[in-house]
């Protein structure tokens, strides 16, 4: 029997076992990828499902694949995410080193660093969208601490900051035998930590944890303005760090001077630094990391095609990958053979998968939220000019995320529908001006897409 059929057959007789519902939540998107001296590694979709399989059913499905091949011991379960990350090919059940570079596995990530190997500068494209921050990103990991310290990144949603930053971290520990020590941190992290140590009176251990390090990684700062006592760590971690020439990397989604809530002292010591953008990535860039994913997995598709799949999503890298991801996954799993046809029906479909479990009333809460107002002022017929933009936000994202008619969001707003084409008609050119209006619908959506995660 091979892995498919042994695998098949287990879901067989697990699948009586279970009720439908739980057989559906926790083993549907399951597979069998590899066995190796008796471990039997199972593909999962998401972390809950890990830790409830692990729990509950590992015995059983060890029981019943021992029944079907007596070389099994023990059960490896690994996280696969399907969507946005890459597939996992059937072919490569042979060999499990092959699948390293294609899947996220969360053991993987260093307990020391809290490094994520996956990010390297060489799977990181390079055009003028992102140059200097590449450029910088070299410069650092030749002089670490010394020139460009510190060095702060920004730029919208899904551009590259983690996978950038990241990747300088494994750099410098690669290029420098683990003698320079990064760290990496997201400002959530660092905030909890926080709070805990307050908490628990262990602020020793937090100031042990962060100031012991060479290379202080730190991502999406923005959601440290505004938190006192975090910012407060973070003022005096940086100081110290700083003052003994250790190297401080710090991304967000906005310049420093337009986080409104970080205190000025903070603001100046990121401003005194070395500060690089990464803007929306060129046509050619996108083509160039369509290719270059294809190229790492092994996987074909036309030129007409990659073009297509390079034009359907401009402004966010990790959305243009889970397009493409789609499309070998249709090309591998249903054998289809993706021509231009196929593969804009597949586009249509995944994009408008993004938006899947949006509700056009959570678009409408986060806008309110973001500007500040109330959701009743968005449907209501004040002419207040401070409503203008959120509500014209509010129309432009009720078609953009979710696709949905003029008249249906006519109908929600109470506006006329040519209104609504109007507004988003504007929306859209302000947008593409890449203004700093921009980076506003850029963080509602994020703020819409996270609520669903
Ligand atoms: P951000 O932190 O800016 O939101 P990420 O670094 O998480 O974005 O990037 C999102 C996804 O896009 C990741 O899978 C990352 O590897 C990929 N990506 C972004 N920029 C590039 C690039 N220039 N080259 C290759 N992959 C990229
Ligand atoms: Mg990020």
């Amino acid at each position: 029997m091979n892995l498919e059929q042994l695998w098949k057959q287990t879901l067989g007789e697990m699948e009586a076992q279970l009720s439908r519902a739980n057989f559906a939540t926790w083993l549907r998107n399951s597979q069998l990828i590899d066995k190796k001296d008796g471990i039997f590694f199972i593909s999962l979709p998401n972390n809950f499902a890990k830790e409830w399989i692990e729990n509950k059913y590992q015995k059983n499905i060890l029981g019943i694949l021992r029944g079907l091949d007596s070389s099994a011991k023990k059960l490896e379960f690994v996280v696969v995410n399907q969507e946005p990350k890459p597939v996992v090919k059937k072919s490569l059940g042979v060999d499990f080193n092959k699948f390293e570079n294609q899947i996220n596995f969360e053991y993987k990530i260093d307990p020391n660093t809290n490094l994520n190997p996956r990010y390297t500068l060489s799977t990181f494209v390079v055009g003028s969208s992102n140059e200097l921050a590449y450029a910088a990103a070299t410069a650092i990991i030749k002089e670490v601490g010394t020139k460009y310290n510190p060095f702060f990144i920004y730029g919208g949603v899904g551009l590259g900051k983690t996978h950038l930053i990241q990747a300088i971290g494994n750099e410098i520990r690669t290029l420098y035998n683990n003698k320079i020590r990064p760290r990496y941190v997201s400002s959530e992290k660092f905030t909890s930590d926080v709070v805990w140590a307050i908490r628990n009176r262990r602020m020793e251990d937090i100031k042990k944890k962060y100031r012991d390090v060479d290379v202080l990684i730190i991502d999406d700062i923005q959601f440290i303005g505004g938190k006192e006592k975090t910012e407060e760590e973070f003022f005096h971690t940086f100081n110290a760090l700083y003052e003994n020439n250790k190297q401080i990397i710090i991304s967000s989604d906005r310049p420093p001077q337009s986080i409104p809530t970080l205190e000025e002292r903070l603001r100046s010591r990121f401003e005194g630094g070395l500060t690089a953008d990464i803007a929306y990535p060129e046509y050619e860039m996108r083509v160039a990391i369509v290719r270059d994913r294809l190229r790492a997995s092994n996987r074909r598709l036309s030129a007409e095609v990659i073009d297509l799949v390079a034009n359907s999503v401009k402004r966010n890298v990790r959305e243009l990958e889970g397009v493409l991801n789609k499309i070998l996954f249709y090309q591998e799993r249903r054998g289809l053979d993706i021509d231009k046809k196929s593969a804009e029906e597949i586009i249509e479909k995944s994009t408008q998968n993004f938006a899947r479990r949006i509700s056009d009333d959570q678009v409408l809460t986060a806008v309110a939220a973001f500007y500040n107002v109330q959701i009743e002022d968005l449907t209501g017929r004040s002419r207040k000019k401070e409503m203008v933009e959120p509500r014209q936000v509010c129309m432009y994202l009720l078609r953009d995320v979710l696709r949905m008619s003029y008249p249906y969001i006519g109908e929600k707003l109470r506006r006329d529908h040519t209104t609504v084409i109007h507004s988003y008609e504007k929306v859209n050119h302000e947008i593409n001006k890449n203004s700093p209006f921009n980076q506003k619908i850029l963080l509602i959506k994020e703020s819409l897409y996270n609520t669903n995660n």
